[in-house]
């Protein structure tokens, strides 16, 4: 009997969850109507929310969705989506595990479409694409393209722009997944380096049921960063590079210079222009040393190893009677 997971990652979702719900145990009776002998189980992850979210979660827990087994995690502080993302998939025990938003952004709806594909096709998940960008801020929508055709050229994994972390995978990508052991976490880097075969679906974007979006534009240009950082080396190459062009250049300067002092004597001028290039040249590097600075500090980070999120509670404390002490 194949085991289905819902991977949901919440962070302040008490308004979205109830909706999320509903729909949920919409999509799942559905494909239990049409393929009788699956189970389901969904797996919460509160990543240190300061709303009720926790307390929905539990109400949830106890009662009965379509049948699923409700389980779920709570972070001792808020760890950001990513490491709520791997805790989930470190906890589903599925053979196949959806992952997921809580604000019906990923609409539970497609996930017949998307087992079906599975179940048809020779592929090991099934990504969702949003086609269009609807009511997100213009400027957003233009640096986010711009972000992505940069990451995949100076990168090797490949990354799908308007792709969302909402997928259905076999055990076998997860595995694979959970694999990667690294500090940095940046998910649509990882899901384009693991590889195995995608079938893309796209579909219209949606906006989310309730609450709000917890990514401010400095939030994901930080974070735009750091999956550049994760994905690729070419922008330590930078500074070799303008060091080679600015020597060409020097040469050339300096070919000018001779030839004309040669021809016209040596009048004193072009100190601005020195200065100038004084300039340029100090900004050139610290830009330099500021790139490789990025790396070094993901590298530091990895160094240290820290746990990427600490559990505070869980469900199966509940289920045991204690309090996770
Ligand atoms: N999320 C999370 N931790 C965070 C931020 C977000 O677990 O620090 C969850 C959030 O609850 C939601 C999903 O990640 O289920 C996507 O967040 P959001 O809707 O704010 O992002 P957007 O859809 O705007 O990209
Ligand atoms: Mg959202």
């Amino acid at each position: 009997m194949p085991l289905i997971s819902l991977v949901v990652p919440c962070y302040n979702e008490e308004e979205s969850l109830p909706a999320f719900f509903e729909e949920a145990r919409r999509a799942m009776a559905s494909m239990e109507a049409e393929w009788p002998d699956l189970r389901f189980e969904v797996v919460l992850v509160d990543d240190g929310s300061s709303d009720g979210t926790l307390g929905v979660m539990r109400a949830v827990a106890a009662g009965d969705v379509a049948g699923a087994e409700v389980r779920w995690v709570s972070f001792s502080r808020n760890f950001g989506k990513e490491a709520a993302l791997l805790a989930g998939l470190r906890e589903a025990r599925g053979d196949y595990v959806a992952t997921m938003d809580a604000d019906l952004q990923d609409p539970p709806a497609l996930l017949p479409e998307m087992y079906r594909i599975l179940q048809e096709g020779d592929c090991d998940n099934v990504a969702t694409r949003r086609v269009d960008r609807v009511g997100e801020p213009v400027v957003r929508s233009a640096c986010a393209r711009m972000f992505y055709k940069l990451i995949n050229r100076i990168s090797s994994a490949d990354i799908v722009d308007g792709a969302r972390d909402y997928r259905l995978m076999r055990r076998r990508m997860v595995d694979g997944i959970l694999s990667l052991g690294e500090y940095n976490r940046f998910s649509k880097g990882i899901y384009g380096w693991v590889g195995f075969k995608t079938h893309w679906l796209p579909f219209e974007n949606v906006e989310r049921v309730a609450g709000e979006t917890k990514w401010s534009f400095w939030g994901l240009l930080r974070y735009s960063l750091e999956g550049i950082v994760a994905f690729s080396t070419a922008p330590l190459s930078v500074a070799s590079l303008s060091g080679i062009v600015l020597c060409l250049v020097s040469l050339v300067f300096a070919l000018v210079i001779v030839v004309r002092t040669l021809l016209f004597g040596d009048p004193v001028a072009g100190w601005p222009s020195l200065a100038c290039i004084v300039l340029f040249v100090g900004g050139l590097q610290l830009f330099c040393l500021g790139i490789m600075g990025q790396y070094l500090a993901a590298t530091y980070l990895e160094a240290k190893g820290r746990p990427l999120y600490l559990v505070r509670e869980r469900s199966d404390d509940d289920a045991r009677g204690d309090d996770g002490v």
